[in-house]
């Protein structure tokens, strides 16, 4: 089939030339956004396969319907960037790849809470600069700290066994229990509970109109004074102009950050010889108990190939006429609209 990629990197191109040598499509790839200025390059393509920072609203959608899109193939988990409803009324099919590798995002949020806790981030650069104090990098045992989980699904069951391992008490909220997590302790509480007997929060839970700006200062208030916040899912669970208020007063001890609520303007580009316009992300970077990383929590050969891998498999199965396991329903969209 021939597909139009959009929004590639030659880290992405690698993995899917490796993986079509096998699926045999026609594949033409443009490093370019997916965009009001480029969707004309999508003319004559059955299938465009995008990536999360490409939005598709229901304008979008209707150009590329009359170019002749019949199928969207997301290199992603999340599809909170294309409009469903659209989508369905147009008759153009959504597939997805649901899970690539949980484990590199919930190693991320590893990375990022003993690189927060050891101060490893601080480290680096005193011990280039000759600077051997240690005065300042003071840790705390995670041995024993209580680890609150919101979103026990796939990657939040791993953290929480990686957590584990690490001789952690395990709390859960989600409206579903995992067995897994239940096996090893966890107990689910109410939200208010687990922000009061939190050492570390992680968030592992789908963005959705419910769980938009989770953590705002009402919940902030509840938290444990210095707490520990990691979001390796999606920028808006935080707001963020709550989060540097709670970093302010102490209230949060330390945050980790892989995903941002504006990040589509800044991440996975090159911005180093630019001026960044956006004050509430400059000032973020100004805390030094703050690790913000470029959504890269996903980023492991692993992962790549299994998304390579997924997505050709997922444009086979369509051409091929068969029914996609894949395929992002119309019922999702209602579910988190
Ligand atoms: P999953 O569907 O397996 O698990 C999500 C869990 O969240 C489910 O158990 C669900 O019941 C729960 N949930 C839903 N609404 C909730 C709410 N209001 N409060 C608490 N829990 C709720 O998904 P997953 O594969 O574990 O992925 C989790 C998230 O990680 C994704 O939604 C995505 O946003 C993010 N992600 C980030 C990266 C990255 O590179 N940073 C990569 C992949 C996924």
């Amino acid at each position: 089939m021939k597909i139009a990629f959009f929004n590639t990197k030659p880290y992405d191109r690698q993995p899917f030339n490796v993986a079509n040598e096998q699926h045999q499509h026609e594949i033409v790839f443009f490093e370019c956004h997916l965009s009001h200025e480029t969707v004309s390059l999508a003319i004559g393509f059955p299938s465009i396969c995008i990536f999360i920072n490409d939005y598709l609203n229901a304008d979008m959608l209707e150009k590329l319907a009359q170019g002749g899109t019949k199928l969207i193939a997301l290199r992603s988990a999340g599809f909170n960037h294309v409009d469903l409803v659209a989508a369905s009324r147009l008759g153009i099919t959504i597939v997805r790849v649901p899970a690539y590798s949980p484990y590199a995002v919930a190693e991320h949020a590893i990375a990022l809470i003993l690189s927060l806790n050891r101060k490893v981030h601080r480290a680096y650069n005193r011990v280039r600069e000759g600077n051997f104090s240690i005065e300042g990098l003071l840790g705390f045992d995670l041995h024993g700290a209580t680890v609150g989980v919101i979103g026990t699904g796939r990657i939040g069951a791993i953290f929480a066994q990686i957590m584990h391992g690490f001789g952690c008490k395990l709390i859960g909220y989600d409206a579903y229990q995992n067995t897994v997590c239940l096996a090893m302790g966890m107990e689910y509480l109410s939200m208010p509970e687990l922000f009061a007997q939190s050492d570390i929060i992680s968030l592992h839970c789908p963005l959705t109109p419910d769980t938009h700006y989770l953590i705002n200062a009402d919940a902030i208030a509840q938290m444990k004074t210095g707490m520990m916040l990691i979001n390796t899912s999606r920028g808006a669970l935080i707001d963020t102009q709550a989060a540097i208020d709670g970093l302010k007063s102490g209230a949060i001890g330390y945050l980790g950050i892989d995903v941002y609520e504006q990040e589509a303007d800044l991440f996975f580009e090159d911005l180093s010889n630019e001026v960044i316009q956006d004050d509430t992300f400059q000032r973020l970077l100004t805390f030094p108990n703050v690790i913000v990383t470029g959504h890269q929590a996903f980023f492991t050969s692993q992962a790549l190939a299994n998304i390579a891998d997924t997505t050709l498999s997922n444009i086979t199965e369509f051409e091929q006429g068969k029914n996609c396991v894949n395929e992002v329903k119309i019922e999702n969209a209602i579910a988190t609209k």
